[in-house]
């Protein structure tokens, strides 16, 4: 059996339930072959050379875990800059904001030459090569360029964006041309294997061979979708625990005579938080009979706060929140609860069990696992409504959701009004069936489908 090699710009250690779904399963499939898990070690060397970086190497089980540290200026214009300041809005479609003319470009080809360099170090002639998303695309055309001629996957965990924004990038040309260099490249979903499929068909002039299969740059590459799921036994598992039992019973005590809608995201421009609370508002406004009882708790977990984007969106949503508290609240009713703090993985299925509704109205988001955490962790006898914007990947496996254009803040309004009114059996049957899709498709049906799909390339 070939090694497994999973290479991420965070490496998380697998035996650590904290860490969440996608590193249990992953680190499942290591622990099978005895893997290797390679990426930034998340310390920055403040007077550290760009382009250098210690390498650290540990044992977890009979996992390796390899990390290397980043230089401040290497994680500034990597990380924050390309990564985080151009990729991460471009990839939402968010033109806008990305920042194109910092330079920044430099030191993500530079760290990426970098990994690659300490990763070939490591490796094995049969290993088998997993990279995971957008911080490290041009890492299998790197490591070709030194020789390495292992089968290469690669994950993007973002969406991909329709070929006309993606070409607004300075460098399109050499971040698409770098997928060639993989054997497999996997996206979250069909809308973004359309977009990829359009894009090369337009832009390089790549001969679509199959569904899945273009042929460019003198390369043969198979691309298709592969939908993250979650875990569903570990979520369930993690639900029945104290500490999740205790917050379960802590808000459904508090709440027994009021009703419950749950947003719970990183504070982040693309999951639309501003739009929803405009809805929240719309729905006090129009439907008067959830005054002193609606209620939204959103957790606004901070991320990337030195990205300025975001300080800008915090400020808003402070603002949108004071006025709704302000003009419709009562002495003993607050309609919004905002956190800006992160919650602990361990306590979250007891919110969302408490919940009668989760707003999940991001405007453009890969996937969204809280929709499916949030449906994991219901009761089925008595479940919770799952709204879910059109704009999330989840969308296209999870159709009996009430689904919403988040940008449509009326209709938003009145879906939320008959999630808070759907009769029973109408909810139940709607979670029975959205519980059935996760678990069929969870992660580990994720993880097996993409290197099932990887060992069949056809070698070279
Ligand atoms: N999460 C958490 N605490 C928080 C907010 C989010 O543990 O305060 C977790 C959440 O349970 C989910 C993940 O962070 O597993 C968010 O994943 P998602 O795909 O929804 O969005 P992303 O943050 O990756 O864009």
């Amino acid at each position: 059996m070939s090694r497994l090699v999973i290479v991420s710009n965070r490496v998380a250690d697998p035996r650590k339930a904290a860490s969440g779904g996608l590193a249990v399963a992953v680190g499942q499939a290591l622990e099978a072959s005895g893997g290797l898990w390679f990426g930034w070690s998340g310390k920055v060397v403040e007077n550290g050379t760009p382009g250098e970086g210690d390498l650290h190497l540990h044992n977890a089980g009979n996992v390796q875990l390899a990390t290397v540290d980043l230089s401040r200026e290497d994680h500034d214009s990597y990380y924050l800059g390309y990564s985080n300041g151009v990729l991460w809005p471009v990839f939402h479609y968010r033109l806008d904001l990305a920042d194109f003319d910092a330079g920044y470009i430099g030191g993500y080809r530079r760290v990426n030459q970098m990994m690659a360099h300490k990763l070939a170090g490591l490796l094995r002639p049969d290993d088998i090569i997993w990279v995971h998303d957008y911080h490290l695309i041009p890492l299998a055309a790197e490591l070709r360029a030194m020789g390495c001629q292992q089968r290469m996957g690669f994950f993007l965990h973002v969406p991909l964006p329709p070929p006309l924004i993606l070409a607004a990038v300075p460098e399109h040309d050499w971040l698409m041309r770098s997928l060639f260099a993989y054997d497999l490249v996997g996206f979250q979903s069909d809308s973004d294997v359309a977009h990829f499929s359009r894009y090369v068909g337009t832009e390089t002039g790549a001969d679509i061979l199959g569904e899945h299969e273009f042929r460019a740059f003198g390369k043969t590459l198979q691309v298709q979708a592969f939908p993250i799921g979650i875990d569903v036994d570990e979520f369930t598992e993690l639900g029945q625990a104290r500490e999740a039992q205790d917050m379960y019973t802590q808000i459904r005590d508090e709440y027994s005579r009021r009703r419950l809608l749950l947003g719970v995201e990183r504070m982040d421009y693309s999951k639309g938080l501003p739009q929803r609370l405009k809805a929240f508002r719309q729905l006090l406004q129009a439907y008067p009979e959830n005054l002193g009882s609606a209620t939204l708790i959103q957790i606004a977990a901070p991320s990337r706060e030195s990205v300025d984007a975001y300080a800008s969106l915090r400020q808003e949503l402070e603002s949108l929140c004071g006025a709704i508290n302000g003009n419709f609240g009562e002495l003993d009713w607050m309609p919004v609860r905002y956190i800006h703090r992160n919650v602990a993985r361990k306590r979250l299925p007891g919110l969302y069990r408490a919940a009668s509704v989760a707003l999940v109205t991001p405007l453009r988001d890969g996937m969204n696992l809280v929709a499916k955490e949030f449906v994991a962790a219901q009761d089925p006898d008595d479940p919770g409504v799952l709204v879910l914007s059109r704009f999330a990947g989840a969308v296209e496996q999870m159709h009996d959701a009430l689904l919403v254009n988040p940008y449509d803040t009326t209709r938003t309004a009145e879906t939320i009004q008959r999630a808070l009114q759907m009769p029973l059996e109408e909810r139940q049957r709607r979670h029975q069936t959205l519980l059935a899709g996760i678990r069929e498709q969870d992660v580990h049906w994720w993880r097996q489908r993409f290197l099932d799909a990887l060992a069949a390339v056809p070698a070279p």
